[in-house]
């Protein structure tokens, strides 16, 4: 074996026998010969993956390779990096699990995006008439989709959105450990797409003269601004937590003086909530300044083009 043959090499720290210059295990005692950066590697691997860093910790883990010679240890490294591996992506994980449940739930999970929002459009069809549901349908979706694109530049997995009739509808994604700072930036994105929808549908409104396009833009910034509403289950919540106790004080402000302007409630709700999140204490070590600029444009912009709308001299809702 190498580690008899060296004519220049080390000793083995166990038993001094001599070892090769490319042996990576005593021939003699089977001691590995670099237990030591072994130890080390396997260390950072598991506090990685225990920080949620899953790319970095198995590429620690192949490093840790490079070290081993055929043993159990060698298989254990593997396994590691297989599991990771099944983690870092979670289609290839159900392999081991009966096919047909492999083959049934990516088609489920396909169709559960075409059919929600088909049962939304429904709802609003069926209380609100056929193009009120469209365009309300088509509103969500863009505000749907402004996570899901953001998710996606960020670099994470996310599913199409799922529709919850009458309710909402929500985008699933996966990232670990992620800075408070880009969740942010993907919950902002939702009312921000959704401005754009409402938008849209206020020029359509006067291309066409229709009144349910006013309807619809309405509606829009309504929902926008509702959604920004920081706590929990709206956009709001996640944007917020990237604010420290001066930028909430400041959303606190502008949202009660746009409810003296508009007198607009949500801004009331809105100005409620950020009160509720500054008795909650959990502003983040490095607050982001142009965040909280973000929120104030976006709940402006939203709470403007729902009292613009309003201001217009028609109803759609009295002429239902
Ligand atoms: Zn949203």
């Amino acid at each position: 074996m190498a580690a008899f043959t060296s004519a220049h090499g080390s000793f083995c720290a166990k038993c001094g026998s001599s070892l090769g210059s490319d042996a990576l295990a005593c021939g003699h005692c089977g001691r590995l010969v670099y237990a030591d950066q072994l130890d080390q590697i396997a260390s950072r691997a598991r506090q990685l993956a225990a920080l949620g860093q899953l790319q970095l910790a198995r590429e620690h883990w192949i490093a840790a390779l490079r070290f081993l010679p055929e043993s159990n240890e060698r298989r254990g490294v593997q396994r590691e990096i297989e599991k990771l591996e099944a983690r870092l992506s979670p289609e290839s994980a159900p392999v081991r699990e009966s096919r047909l449940k492999a083959a049934a739930m990516p088609l489920l999970t396909k169709l559960i995006f075409p059919l929600s929002l088909l049962a939304f459009v429904g709802v609003y069809w069926s209380l609100l008439g056929w193009w009120f549901a469209v365009g309300i349908t088509a509103s969500v979706l863009l505000h749907e989709m402004g996570h899901y694109v953001t998710v996606r530049r960020y670099g994470f997995k996310a599913d199409l959105p799922t529709f919850l009739p009458g309710l909402g509808a929500f985008v699933r994604w996966t990232g670990g450990n992620v800075d408070p700072g880009v969740r942010a930036m993907i919950s902002l994105a939702g009312p921000l797409f959704g401005f754009l929808s409402g938008a849209i549908a206020y020029f359509v409104f006067r291309e066409t003269g229709r009144q349910v396009w006013l309807a619809v833009a309405e509606f829009a910034g309504w929902l926008n601004l509702l959604n920004l509403t920081p706590v929990s289950i709206f956009d709001g919540g996640a944007a917020m937590s990237a604010l420290g106790r001066q930028q909430r004080i400041a959303v606190l402000l502008f949202s009660l003086v746009f409810f003296f302007l508009l007198h607009d409630y949500l801004f009331l709700i809105l100005a409620g909530g950020t009160l509720y999140r500054l008795s909650t204490r959990d502003a983040p070590p490095e607050p982001r300044q142009r965040i909280a600029l973000y929120f104030i444009l976006l709940a402006a912009a939203n709470g403007l083009l729902s009292w613009y709308c309003s201001h217009q001299g028609y109803s759609f809702f009295s002429n239902l």
